[in-house]
């Protein structure tokens, strides 16, 4: 990780905790003044439906595409749902040592199935987006990609139509993987049809991100290397902090 972008991340960390500082302290400033006590009793009295919790962050739900009996894309004797994984777990310690509440889809290599109908797939891909369904969050799902001409490479990002802000995330990825990772990345985002049934499906900001091809020899021995997962699960966890910041929700 070079130095620059330590020193953005840094930075983005730094505004993200003092605009989360400052709303914190607003609040506790004007709750305890005893002029305006009396006056947002009688208020909270009258506009209770109005009241307004203090600010909350949403909880990034991160999904680390396929695993168990469906390994993704190979290549080279390289199977996505590995990679996946690695990325998604450093991405969720960052979350959570940071003080942002994350949940991983699965923190193993296995498949979300039960018994019965329908497919076993089917039922994988449903049970992903069960954990969006009772929170205010983010779904971000990891995966990688695979072409027949080998010369493909660099992350491309797609994202949801069903929430606006999906966009706006996508965005902030695709812009920082390119700003701090992989300079020639000419990609842009993508917006997703049905073929994609997280996003198809997902009614909160969602994004799959095409992390890199395996079938590129050289993109895939960068995945291989636990430092380079690392800084990719770096640029993701800054991204999320610049669409947090642009979205207000510190
Ligand atoms: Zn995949």
């Amino acid at each position: 990780m070079n130095e620059k972008f330590q020193f953005g991340l840094f930075f983005r960390f730094a505004a993200f905790t003092v605009c989360f500082a400052v709303i914190y302290v607003s609040v506790l400033v004007v709750c305890s003044s005893p002029v305006l006590r009396e006056n947002m009793q009688t208020s909270a009295r009258l506009a209770d439906a109005e009241r307004k919790d203090p600010p909350s962050l949403p909880v990034v739900v991160i999904d680390p595409g396929h695993g168990g009996e469906d390994g993704g894309a190979s290549s080279g004797g390289v199977c996505e749902k590995d990679i996946n994984l690695s990325i998604a777990l450093h991405l969720a310690a960052l979350c959570r040592a940071s003080g942002i509440g994350c949940r991983l889809t699965r923190s193993e290599d296995v498949m979300l199935y039960g018994d019965g109908k329908p497919s076993r797939k089917m039922q994988d891909l449903t049970n992903r987006l069960k954990l969006t369904e009772d929170c205010d969050c983010v779904f971000i799902s990891i995966h990688q990609n695979k072409f027949p001409q080998s010369g493909c490479r660099g992350a491309q990002v797609y994202y949801s139509g069903n929430n606006a802000n999906s966009e706006k995330l996508a965005l902030a990825i695709q812009n920082a993987v390119r700003e701090n990772l992989q300079n020639g990345n000419t990609r842009q985002i993508k917006k997703a049809g049905s073929e994609i049934f997280v996003l198809d499906r997902a009614a909160v900001p969602a994004v799959l991100v095409e992390c890199g091809f395996l079938s590129n020899e050289e993109e895939r021995a960068l995945l291989l290397s636990k430092d380079y997962r690392k800084e990719f699960s770096c640029v993701l966890f800054s991204a999320i902090l610049d669409y947090l910041l642009q979205t207000n929700q510190t």
